[in-house]
Parts: C-alpha cells; structure tokens; sequence
C-alpha cells in the first residue's frame, strides 16, 4: 500500500492544491478505510519534501506555474548547466555540459574541456538522462507546517515514511526513483524482501505522483491498482489522461476501497504477501 503526499501542501489551502475544497475528509476517510482493513503487509507514505530553491519551482526560474523547462542530467544524476545561472544556483549539483546531436540523432553530453573541475565530475559520469520539468508553485518545504502528512490519516510505527525531492536539483513523482530516473528509493527492492507481489497506489495528485508510482510498479514487476476515490487530481483534463495511461500499462483501476478488500470474514487469510514489517524510514527518501 503506498499513500502519496498526502500533506497540506496538497490540499485545499495548500500551494498546490489537488482535491476539490471540502474534498478532504472524503480523500482522508478512504485511505483510513484502507489502512485499517488488516489487509496489507507493509504500509508506505511519502512526502515532498523540497529545498526552498528546488528545481521544480517556478519562481526559481523566473517562470510561471504549469510552464515547462527541459532538463539534462548526467548519469549520477548531476544537472547539466550551462556556465552560470544553474551553476549558481546548485553549487555542488550542477556540471558545464557541451550538448552535441550525433548523426542518429541521439543527444551525447562532454564536458567542455576547458573546466577542469567539472570535467573530473563528469569523468565516468557521461551518460545523461532527458526530463521535461513541469514547474509548479513553491510547495512542501522541508520542515514547514504544509509539508505535514495531514494529521486525519492513521499512521502506525511500523509504516515506513519516505521523503522525496529533498535534492534541490531533481525532482521526483513517483514512490520508487526520481524523474530522472537516476536515483532508486529502494522501496522495489523493500517490497520484494518482504514477499510482496502487490501494489494498491491512493493519494495526491492522481496525475502525477499516483500516475508515476503506479507506472513504476508495473514495471517493477508488482500486480499495482488505483483506487479512484481515494485520488484526487490537480485538473479533470490531466486526470482522464493518467486513467488512460495507466491502464494501458496494466494496472487496475477501481472506483471504491472495497474494490480491493477482500470480505471482511476474509480479511485476515487472504493477504498477498507475507511480510510483518519492522519500522523503516528514511530522512532522505533512499531507504536503508
Ligand atoms: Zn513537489
């Protein structure tokens, strides 16, 4: 079970609201519902959790909100920059890169020759990821009161808390990796320790942390479901597309908690995975 985002940030009154006002209750109610079903093994949360000069943030770039900015990263997931601005704002994150398009068009990354130091960096660190940056308004900064998982939801001790986007120059959607796909969080590798062959992804936003953990999980090899009424999206328009995408991909999608609860007179025998979890957080969202 893996509950996204669930914080302030994210709901109404938040910077970056999901669910409809007075939606909140409803959202936090089904994922209650869920989580004391007895039905899962292991019960994961994350959190935004964003530096105030996070890559995401529009304000950081002089740019407007649901703007889009290209990003390179190099394998390590270093963000490639031209000299200046970017450099300045990730001193220890961002390398000079020369962008050249070989004949098949593919995109290969050098260091300019000229700086040594990066070029040290980029010495075994040559491959690059491509990632489209939707900028969002400043949100879920690093110890602030809207950062909270909202104080509704039954949380146990033994549930593991991850944080995600704490590195101001990548961001990251999904429970598993970062958008670069750069960085694991280790959560594929934690399930799989502990039996689990099954995934049900609720939370915020629908179309963007729920869509992304959600495809990872298919990919990862994990049976995944989408229970809609414990989602909420940012815009209607955006969430019939990430219902279509996932789909497509292979998850199911249903419409109330009870869709993936077994009867309750089944409740205690009929779980798909083995695993009493011990307690395992983590402050920086890569899960020991
Ligand atoms: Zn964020």
């Amino acid at each position: 079970m893996a509950y996204l985002c669930l914080q302030g940030c994210f709901l109404p009154g938040g910077a970056l609201p999901t669910a409809p006002a007075g939606s909140t209750l409803s959202l936090v109610k089904a994922i209650n519902t869920l989580r004391t079903a007895g039905c899962f093994d292991l019960t994961v949360f994350t959190q935004d959790w964003h530096p105030p000069n996070h890559i995401s943030f529009a304000a950081v770039h002089s740019r407007q909100p649901l703007e889009a900015i290209h990003l390179h990263y190099t394998r390590s997931g270093q963000l490639c920059s031209e000299p200046g601005r970017m450099q300045r704002l990730y001193p220890t994150a961002a390398v000079v890169c020369r962008c050249n398009t070989s004949s098949s068009g593919s995109l290969t990354h050098r260091p300019q020759q000229q700086q040594q130091q990066q070029q040290q960096h980029l010495s075994t660190d040559m491959v690059e990821h491509q990632v489209r940056q939707v900028l969002w308004p400043q949100h879920c900064l690093q110890h602030s009161t809207e950062a909270r998982l909202h104080p509704g939801l039954i949380i146990h001790p033994d549930d593991v808390i991850l944080r995600k986007g704490w590195q101001p120059q990548l961001d990251a959607y999904s429970a598993f990796q970062d958008n670069g796909r750069v960085q694991s969080t280790g959560l594929a590798e934690l399930l799989r320790e502990h039996g689990i062959s099954s995934v049900v992804v609720v939370g915020v936003a629908l179309e963007v942390c729920v869509k992304s953990t959600a495809l990872d999980a298919v990919e990862e090899g994990f049976e995944t479901a989408v229970v809609l009424a414990a989602t909420a999206p940012v815009d209607e328009a955006g969430a019939a597309e990430a219902v279509q995408e996932v789909r497509e991909a292979g998850v199911r999608l249903v419409q109330q908690v009870w869709d993936v609860l077994p009867a309750p007179a089944d409740r205690k025998s009929n779980t798909s995975a083995t695993f009493s979890s011990s307690r395992s957080s983590s402050e920086n969202g890569v899960l020991a």
